[in-house]
């Protein structure tokens, strides 16, 4: 009965090990690190401390150059004690150059590390996910000066983004999280017009390895895509948020259009019967599609654009595009659309790694950074 809960029934692609990694990284060492990744909370109040903290770094700047260096032949650990010091005080000296700036929300756009001051040489005080949001309140020679736990860290600047409030008249993008938490057995037309019937909507598959249910998934991958977008500007329609729903695929695609979307983003997890099948795939319809042919070469860029940005951002293994006219939620679209098979739920190692927070964070960045592609040709 495997056939019945795969999300696709489709012939087995050959298989090549997923080299998904992520790499915090704030500058050329970026190396991996086992500091504790936290998600940093916004707010703080350090301004104060920050008006003292400059008054004390210029008088440090002073001591510096009256400071006696290690001399030759002087006690080896006196003079590690003397560079250490010298150290300390020229990251205040780097600290004190931040200017004060009117307080902007920013997102982290990688995994990147928070140093307690502005220099690759300095403490990192921890390791953030990307789509991490902070206040920041200062920047000086490419280095960002946030807020978080209190105090004032820095950030590499090349790694945030500022978070943009979604704005009238910006593109709308409708995400449809797949399947349902119960299957509606009952058929509609494969498209507009059509004598052929499929199921309304399917019960999808689920996580060998998690025992997560398709729907569960998607929702979470959608939920975080949703955020990702609003970070970046767009304005998002959801078709559902919550599993306890009955939506056909045809009445998804009018939901969709109804909402006044540009486009239709539609999120799965695959399904195959050989458990080392792995990798992402979007779906398109093809150029003779009976229904929605005049859609095929904005769907087929779009499909192509966010396969690329997600298997960027996950280092996942990237399939293929998939030109199909077999689904109901493509042909009946009005709106260019693609549908995202983000991994596969019966490959127990890409089950497990798409349950985690982290990569489903990846998942939705890669998503955006494809739509954002798709917007900027
Ligand atoms: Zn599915």
């Amino acid at each position: 009965m495997l056939a019945v809960v795969l999300c696709l029934c489709m012939a087995v692609f050959g298989c090549i090990g997923c080299g998904g990694s992520e790499h915090p990284s704030d500058g050329p060492e970026g190396g991996q690190e086992n500091a504790r990744i936290q998600n940093a909370s916004a707010g703080g109040e350090g301004r104060q401390v920050y008006a003292m903290e400059k008054v004390e770094a210029t008088i440090l700047k002073d001591e510096i150059s009256a400071y006696p260096l290690a001399a030759a032949g002087q006690d080896t650990q006196n003079a590690g004690e003397q560079q250490k010091r010298k150290k300390e005080m020229e990251l205040e000296v780097l600290k004190a150059a931040f200017e004060d700036m009117e307080a902007v929300e920013v997102y982290t756009t990688a995994t990147v590390k928070v140093r307690t001051a502005p220099s690759l040489e300095a403490d990192v005080y921890t390791l953030v996910k990307k789509g991490t949001v902070f206040q920041k309140n200062g920047e000086a020679d490419g280095w960002s000066r946030v807020l978080t736990d209190g105090g004032e860290y820095y950030i590499k600047s090349d790694y945030l983004r500022e978070k943009r409030k979604p704005t009238e008249g910006s593109h709308l993008i409708a995400i449809d999280a797949g399947h349902q938490n119960k299957a509606n057995t009952e058929k509609e037309p494969v498209g507009p017009g059509a004598g052929e019937t499929k199921m309304k909507v399917t019960g999808g598959t689920r996580g060998v390895a998690t025992g997560l249910y398709e729907y569960e998934l998607t929702l979470a991958v959608s939920e975080k895509l949703r955020t990702e977008l609003e970070n970046r500007g767009y304005q998002v329609y959801m078709v559902r948020e919550s599993h306890d729903v009955n939506i056909s695929n045809s009445e998804r695609a009018q939901m969709a259009y109804d909402s006044g979307a540009e486009i239709f983003v539609r999120i799965h997890a695959n399904g195959s019967e050989n458990s080392k099948a792995n990798g992402a795939m979007t779906i398109c319809p093809t150029p003779q599609n009976p229904y929605v042919a005049d859609l095929y070469a904005d769907s087929q860029r779009l499909s192509e654009k966010v396969l690329d940005g997600l298997t960027a951002s996950t280092g996942c293994r990237k399939e293929r595009i998939w030109e199909t006219d077999t689904m109901s939620g493509i042909n009946w679209s009005k709106i260019p659309v693609t549908i995202v098979e983000m991994g596969y739920m019966s490959n127990p190692e890409e089950d497990k790694k798409m349950a985690q927070e982290d990569y489903q964070q990846l998942i939705a960045a890669g998503i955006a950074d494809g739509i954002d592609a798709y917007f900027s040709d």
